[in-house]
């Protein structure tokens, strides 16, 4: 496990994969991490993995929790959602994010993987797209194996989180919460 960021270090978000088993949700993990397809990864591991990445020009923490469906549990999937501040859903998990977290606002990107798959598709852009609209979300069309959009997904994300912590930090300036940086919604 990761251990937390000290003062003055990058600031550090924290993001969540959450998606059916089988979707890539470890394979856009690993590629992103280490620029590399794993096609075969124990699909019962679930593991929690931290990057430095420049995101705008500003050196910052990623720290990413691959879930691997565990999360029926509901103690496990609570505690999961809870230490997120923002959701990586790689098809299709929202329901449940949003009984848990009863917030429509929470930085949340959906991702389309297996895009080099065109051939064998069954969710039609326009399909996934209505979705994302409905949910106020982007759509990204991804493939951890050709590396489409995998970095891009990932710091689409970041910045949905730390544009969401600046906020909070200006409509609460001064208060603890502003200073530990942590999205408020979840506290
Ligand atoms: P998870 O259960 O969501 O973590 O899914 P995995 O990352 O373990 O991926 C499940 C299977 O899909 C594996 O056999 C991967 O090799 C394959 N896979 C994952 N991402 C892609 C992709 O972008 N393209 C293709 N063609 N296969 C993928
Ligand atoms: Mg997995």
């Amino acid at each position: 496990m990761v251990k937390p960021t000290k003062p003055g270090e990058p600031p550090l978000h924290k993001v969540i994969m959450v998606g059916s088993g089988g979707v890539g949700k470890s394979a856009l993990t690993l590629q992103f991490m280490y620029g590399d397809f794993i096609e075969e990864y124990d699909p019962t591991k679930a593991d929690s993995y931290r990057k430095k990445v420049s995101l705008d020009g500003q050196e910052s923490f990623i720290d990413i929790l691959d879930t691997a469906g565990q999360e029926e549990y509901a103690a496990i999937r609570d505690n999961y959602y809870r230490s997120g501040e923002g959701f990586l859903c790689v098809f299709s998990f929202r329901d449940q994010i949003c009984r848990v977290l009863d917030n429509d606002h929470i930085p949340f990107i959906l991702v389309g993987n297996k895009c080099d798959l065109e051939s064998q598709r069954k969710v039609s852009a326009r399909d996934a797209e209505s979705r994302a609209k409905q949910w106020g979300c982007p759509y990204l069309e991804a493939s951890a194996k050709t590396r489409v959009n995998v970095d891009e997904s990932f710091l689409m994300l970041m910045r949905k989180i730390r544009d969401k912590k600046n906020e909070a930090g200006k409509e609460s300036e001064g208060t603890e919460k502003a200073a530990s940086g942590k999205c408020c919604v979840l506290l």
